[in-house]
């Protein structure tokens, strides 16, 4: 498998994420979807990373 490459306008510290670069807190994807699943999101807690893939 090839190193992954941190996409520097990405951070993120979700480390249990396959795309997370493991020793630096960036996403390696060149770009991410974000969304939510409120009608009305009021702050950052109401949104997610819908590029999340679960390393196990
Ligand atoms: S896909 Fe989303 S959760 Fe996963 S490393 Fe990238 S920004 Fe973080």
């Amino acid at each position: 498998m090839s190193e992954k490459q941190p996409n520097s306008c990405i951070k993120c510290n979700v480390i249990s994420c396959k795309n997370h670069c493991n020793s630096e807190n960036f996403c390696s994807l060149s770009s991410v979807k974000i969304g939510t699943r409120e009608s009305n999101p009021t702050g950052c807690r109401s949104v997610d990373c819908e590029s999340f893939e679960s390393k196990n």
